[in-house]
Order: structure tokens, then C-alpha cells, then sequence
């Protein structure tokens, strides 16, 4: 479990923040009540970028993750900890939280499966709220039917089950019907209709993310499905967009850690809650804090949060136009393969600029699923990169279907690690 989700009876829910460093939850979340009905054995919690913010798991006040796949390259975050024990096979499943891509990079950075759940669809209670109307809690697997049977067990509807989140809805149920490779039917995509976001696969996209997307495509199009090529003139809008609204939400979720009512504080962080927040609380966190404030004080709010929001309704509108007219859309899930530990932390905007390709699914609260589907070779190694399939609002089942036969024909493995040594 990611150490945002609290769960009754671990002496953690830290949210990778020292400000929460002494904190032990006194309730389970919703998600965690849901899995243990399924009688789901828990090991323990995973490590994460500060209360959800950032994209390598290096802003995690206990320190950073590494890569399974290559020691000296990051995880993802940020759920980073979560992708990484399941790429090294410590679990089977880990629950992860999707606010901007945070279960989808990770997943295509460890070569796992990450599945970011449609908003309303799992309910956010006991989950540490970062930016509300964006978060989502959703599983990260090593395959697509180990994902898909997590999302059955925490989805809300599932048994009419009564859930404290007031955004849920029903989704009028989840059935996949999932088969071995060996039992596929020539052509099982046959009559699917996919669409490729021309703007996702142009300019800051790698050399070798680029190639691995255009051999997936021709596979699914081997596989009987018939791809097109959209183009989404607000896709780009969706990157500022989202940490205007992410920040804002954030500045305003995050005033209840102040020392006094929530978080703890020492001896040496002063007497003022501002001192106390700064002490306690890590760089990136205090940026969007300013960030979201800034964005939304009176005098600037039109001019960033106004248009922000007028950018999510263009997002949102033109995806789920062309949702009416494809089964699912498809993008590279990241823009480049797991970076070098150290490469990008003292760059934000760089940092930012990994998430272009997840944001504007959180913008639209749709599902997505990130697998596997190439290697990358870099020196000492190989990198995992993913694709991402973006699929109808409460569409999860026919989404997974999908992905589910991609990676059957795909079929690459994890890689062997000695966690052991790591001790
Ligand atoms: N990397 C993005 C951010 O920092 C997304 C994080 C997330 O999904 N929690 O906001």
C-alpha cells in the first residue's frame, strides 16, 4: 500500500512527509476495508514522493527508491515504491494513487501494469488527499488480470457496497473475460477502433519510445484492431492546466498541516505555523503550496486558475468526442525511459514536462492502462517503456480486455532481482 492510503494497525501513513513522520492512522481506508472483505494478506507500505508530488520518488522524506531493472535510474513516483516492489516481486499487486500519472509512470518506468481507475469509480476515502478532484486509487500489478482482479475488489460498486466519497458513481458492473495466449482467436482485436494522438508522439519524445510505440501499433494492427491518427488540439494545454488546478488544490488541501491540528513539529521548527510548515515540510511541497496560492489569489485567479479550467473543459470535451468513436486511444505512457537518479531533481519544468502524456487523462477523470511493450537498451542495461490505452468513462472492462491481449502477444518478462542483496 502506498503511504498515503491509511490503514489501521501499521504505525505508518506518512505520505512520504516528515511533517507526518510520527503518524499512525486510526481507520482503514475505504479501499483497504474493501480488500480485506476479500480476505487480501497486507505487507506493508511503500514509499512515495511527498504527499504525491513529484516523478521519481526522490522527493520521499525516508530518501529515494531505486529502479529494479537498474539500480542507479528511478522508479517513477509517485508511486514509486509501490511499481518497484512489484517489478522485483516482493508482491503480487500494490495499491498505488493516479492524481497527474502517478500509477501509470511508474508502472511503464518498472515495466509493470498500472491501471489509474475512472475518477468516482474507487473511492478516495482514507487516501490523503493531494489535488481531490484529480486523485484516484488503482492497482499496480505484474499482469493485466492480476490489476483487473484488484480493481474488482476495491471498485465501489461492487455488492452495492456503501462508501463515504460523494463523488462516486456506479458503473453498472465489471465482467472481462480474459484468455491464455494459446486460446486467442485470430485476429482478437478484430473490429476494435483505436486512435493515435498525433501531438503525443511528436516533439520531446525520445528516439526509442517513439520506435517502441510505432511497433506496438503495428502489432495491435496485426492483431485485427484498425488504428487512426487523430490530432487533439488542446493536448497541450493539459500540462499547465493540470499544475494550476493541482497546485490550487493542493495549496488548500495541505492547510491542515500546520503542527497544531494535523502534523507534528519539533523543537526546532519554531513557534509560528509558517515556520513549522517550512521546517517540516520539503521543497517541492512548499513550491506548489506558493504555486497554488499564488495562482489563486484575487487579482491573478482569471488570468491562471479561470484559464486553467477553461483549458480542462477543452480537454475533456474534445477526448470524450473522440471516445464516442473509438474503443480506446493510445499514447506512449511517458515521454522518455526511466531517467538516472539526480538527473532532473534540481529541474522542475523538466520534471513537469514527464508527465505530458498522463495529465490530460486525470483532466478528463478517465481511465487508463499502462503495460509493457518494449526494452530500451541504455549502458548497464535495459529500461522497460509502456503504452498507454485510454479507455471510456466506467469502460475498465473493455479497456483491460484490450490491453490484457496486447500483452499476451507481447509477452516480456521481469526481470530476475536478488532483492536480498539489497539488504
Ligand atoms: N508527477 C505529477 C505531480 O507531481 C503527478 C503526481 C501524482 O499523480 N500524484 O503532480
Amino acid at each position: 500500500m502506498k503511504d498515503n492510503i491509511c490503514y489501521n494497525g501499521a504505525p505508518t501513513t506518512t505520505a512520504g512527509s516528515q511533517l507526518l513522520g510520527q503518524h499512525a492512522s486510526s481507520y482503514d481506508a475505504d479501499v483497504i476495508s474493501a480488500l480485506k472483505e476479500c480476505d487480501c494478506v497486507f505487507l506493508g507500505k511503500t514509499n512515495m514522493d511527498e504527499f504525491g508530488m513529484g516523478s521519481t520518488t526522490e522527493t520521499a522524506a525516508a530518501g529515494p527508491t531505486s529502479n529494479p531493472w537498474n539500480l542507479s535510474h528511478v522508479p517513477g513516483g509517485s508511486s514509486g515504491g509501490s511499481a518497484a516492489a512489484v517489478a522485483s516481486q516482493l508482491c503480487t499487486a500494490a495499491l498505488g494513487s493516479d492524481t497527474g500519472g502517478s500509477i501509470r509512470q511508474p508502472a511503464a518506468f518498472c515495466g509493470v501494469v498500472g491501471l489509474k481507475p475512472t475518477y468516482g469509480a474507487v473511492s478516495r476515502h482514507g487516501l490523503l488527499a493531494y489535488s481531490s478532484s484529480f486523485d484516484t486509487v488503482g492497482p499496480i500489478a505484474q499482469t493485466v488480470a492480476d490489476v483487473s482482479c484488484i480493481f474488482d475488489a476495491i471498485r465501489a460498486d461492487r455488492n452495492g457496497r456503501v462508501q463515504r466519497d460523494a463523488s462516486l458513481r456506479g458503473s453498472g458492473g465489471f465482467k472481462p473475460t480474459f484468455q491464455q495466449a494459446s486460446d486467442l482467436v485470430l485476429k482478437p482485436l478484430k473490429g476494435k477502433r483505436f486512435a493515435v494522438i498525433v501531438e503525443a508522439i511528436e516533439e520531446g519524445i525520445s528516439a526509442e519510445v517513439r520506435n517502441s510505440f510505432f511497433e506496438s501499433i503495428k502489432q495491435i494492427e496485426e492483431l485485427g484492431g484498425t488504428v487512426d491518427v487523430v490530432s487533439c488540439a488542446t493536448f497541450r494545454l493539459g500540462l499547465p492546466a493540470y499544475y494550476i488546478i493541482a497546485s490550487s488544490e493542493a495549496s488548500s488541501n495541505l492547510a491542515r498541516y500546520d503542527g497544531i491540528q494535523m502534523g507534528s513539529t519539533s523543537d526546532d521548527a519554531g513557534d509560528s505555523c509558517n515556520s513549522r510548515r517550512r521546517f517540516m515540510l520539503g521543497e517541492e511541497v512548499r513550491r506548489r503550496i506558493l504555486m497554488g496560492t499564488y495562482v489563486l489569489s484575487s487579482g491573478y485567479s482569471d488570468e491562471y486558475y479561470t484559464r486553467a479550467k477553461c483549458a480542462q473543459n477543452g480537454v475533456h470535451n474534445e477526448l470524450m468526442g473522440y471516445l464516442q468513436d473509438y474503443d480506446a486511444l493510445l499514447t506512449p505512457a511517458t515521454p522518455d525511459v526511466a531517467y538516472k537518479m539526480g538527473d532532473k531533481i534540481s529541474n522542475p519544468l523538466q520534471m513537469y514536462v514527464g508527465d505530458l502524456l498522463t495529465v490530460n487523462v486525470n483532466l478528463a477523470g478517465l481511465p487508463a492502462v499502462v503495460v509493457r511493450s518494449g526494452l530500451s537498451h541504455v549502458e548497464g542495461g535495459v529500461l522497460p517503456v509502456g503504452l498507454q490505452f485510454i479507455g471510456k468513462h466506467f469502460g475498465e472492462a473493455q479497456l483491460l480486455e484490450m490491453a490484457h491481449v496486447f500483452e499476451a502477444t507481447k509477452n516480456i518478462s521481469l526481470p530476475e532481482v536478488d532483492v536480498f542483496s539489497w539488504l
